[in-house]
């Protein structure tokens, strides 16, 4: 079959890798001069600096989505392990080493709290394992029809129940750890889906199970090299790739079955099939405007945003300062409360300021370093007015950044507010999509799929799975999955 995909970012890149290994001829047509998306770069006075995610966990999805394409993903970027895979620095001053493997880590808390927690930690890996085997197959990497598809699967159910993972997770997390430190560094992870740990529900601990137990990975280059190595792939497996090209509309016959695509110059390109990657609601308003949306995309919750500061600057981080840094602040659910439910700044923001120049010197110039800071901040449906407030709030980060001992000397900088997560067309200005709360969650999430409009398939953040680079590289299986079922319909 023809298919387009519509974006190049990780979804619609892992989507162009299923669908051409499963012989289609797919071209896909990204608005922007480069693949990736929300995982961009800035290469710039020699520095060349990662402006998306920075934390990649479960390379082998990675390698999955190359293997699609027929490619070995060691031919096209070379990942390395993270370690420590996070230094966490909190109010009082005390510094936890996130360790790469479970003797590493075991032996890092028994230093940072005493041989109990250290036990508990192994105990909590084994909790987390086996909430993830339940979950991964029946769950995440699963196409849904109806909310009645959630009971089939009623062994791996039963063994999330048994395992609590419909409890809240911040209490989950507390009855292994009584040290409220390591409560939070393995909760935190929910703000990755959009929760705080208060009010998510255990069985997202599976994003903990990801990062703290298998660990942090980063590709030589860079983390866009994700995107630019499979964009690499997908093209040697005989896709087209079109940049600088925007989709204007989605064409369907009377029926609404799918013809192809109208692009912003007034051209047409035909297809039997389009896969859509552009953030899920906004693809709704703009290219299906006739098209009544899901539910969840006409009025969800969405997740929290991010202020981040992207900066190439002149001098190197202190001695002790690790590859991603998290600074906490001294407030835990407050801060989220403020995040989320009050829409306002965290009184006490806590920070990740990631240092990709530490382990990979090709990202800056000689005495120079790669800076990425981000606090999270409230999306547009909050009460900060960025077009007056943006100086305030982001002098404000400056200026702490450069308190606790990194270099903060500019060459190059972007910085990037919700609003300009907005004008880049991601649904209430927040590059983290719709919340994984659990009714936007699995056969809840808005579909991939639309029975008013045969041939179109979603792949991306705001789609299933769900958010971040692991779920959208399974979300690009799912979608060619889809397309071969209509494929056996037609
Ligand atoms: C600052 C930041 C930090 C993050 N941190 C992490 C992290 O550490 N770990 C993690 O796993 N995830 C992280 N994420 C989330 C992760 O990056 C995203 O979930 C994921 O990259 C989204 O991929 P996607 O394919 O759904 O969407 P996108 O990357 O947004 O791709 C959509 C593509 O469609 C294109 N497009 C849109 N409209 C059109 C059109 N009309 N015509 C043609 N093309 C169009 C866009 O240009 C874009 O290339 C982070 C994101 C950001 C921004």
């Amino acid at each position: 079959m023809r298919a387009i995909v519509i974006g190049a970012g990780l979804g619609g890149l892992s989507a162009a890798a299923h669908l051409r290994g499963a012989g289609h001829d797919v071209t896909v047509i990204e608005r922007g001069a480069l693949p990736g998306g929300r995982a961009g770069v800035i290469e710039r006075d020699g520095f060349r600096l990662d402006n998306g995610p920075t934390v990649l966990t479960m390379p082998g999805l990675l390698a999955d989505a190359f293997a699609a394409a027929g490619a070995s993903m060691d031919d096209f970027i070379t990942i390395k392990p993270v370690d420590p895979m996070y230094r966490a620095v909190y109010a009082d001053g005390s510094t936890l080493l996130v360790r790469h493997g479970r003797e590493a880590m075991a032996n890092e808390i028994e230093r940072f709290a005493n041989r109990h927690e250290a036990d508990a930690f192994l105990r909590f890996c084994d909790w987390l394992e086996r909430l993830y085997t339940a979950e991964l197959d029946a769950f995440i990497d699963a196409n849904f029809n109806s909310p009645l598809d959630l009971v089939k699967p009623w062994r791996a159910g039963l063994e999330l129940v048994r395992l609590g993972g419909f409890g809240r997770l911040g209490r989950k997390v507390a009855s292994f750890f009584d040290d409220e430190r390591l409560q939070r560094i393995f909760s935190f992870q929910s703000m990755y889906a959009g929760l705080a740990p208060y009010e998510a529900l255990a069985l997202y601990a599976v994003i903990t199970y990801m990062d703290s137990v298998e660990g942090v990975f980063v590709p030589e280059g860079g983390m866009h090299k994700m995107a630019s190595g499979l964009a690499d792939a997908v093209e040697k497996a005989g896709a087209e790739i079109r940049y600088n090209t925007d989709v204007a509309a989605i064409h369907r016959a009377s029926g609404g079955r799918v013809t192809g695509v109208g692009l912003a110059d007034g051209t047409s390109v035909e297809a039997d099939v389009v896969v859509c990657n552009p953030d899920l609601p906004v693809a709704y308003r703009e290219l299906l405007p006739d098209v009544r949306p899901p539910r969840a995309a006409r009025n969800g919750k969405y997740s929290p945003s991010c202020l981040l500061w992207v900066a190439g600057v002149r001098g190197l981080p202190p001695a002790d300062a690790a590859h991603h840094n998290i600074h906490f602040g001294n407030d835990w659910d407050a801060s989220f409360a403020a995040l989320i439910d009050d829409g306002v700044r965290m009184p006490d923001p806590s920070i990740l300021v990631t240092l990709h120049s530490l382990d990979d010197r090709s990202l800056a110039p000689d005495g120079c370093s790669s800076l990425y800071v981000l606090e999270p901040t409230p999306n547009l449906s909050g009460t900060i007015d960025w077009s007056r407030e943006r100086e305030r709030i982001t002098g404000e980060l400056r200026a702490r950044t450069a308190a606790l001992g990194y270099p903060t000397d500019v060459v190059v900088e972007e910085i990037y507010d919700p609003a300009d997560w907005e004008r880049m067309g991601m649904e209430a200005g927040t590059p983290f999509g719709l919340a994984h709360t659990f009714f936007q969650t699995g056969p809840f999430r808005p579909n991939n799929v639309n029975r008013k409009v045969p041939g179109l398939v979603f792949t991306g953040s705001s789609t299933l799975p769900g958010v971040g680079v692991p779920m959208v590289l399974i979300s690009g299986k799912l979608a060619a999955e889809r397309v071969a079922d209509y494929a056996a319909r037609r």
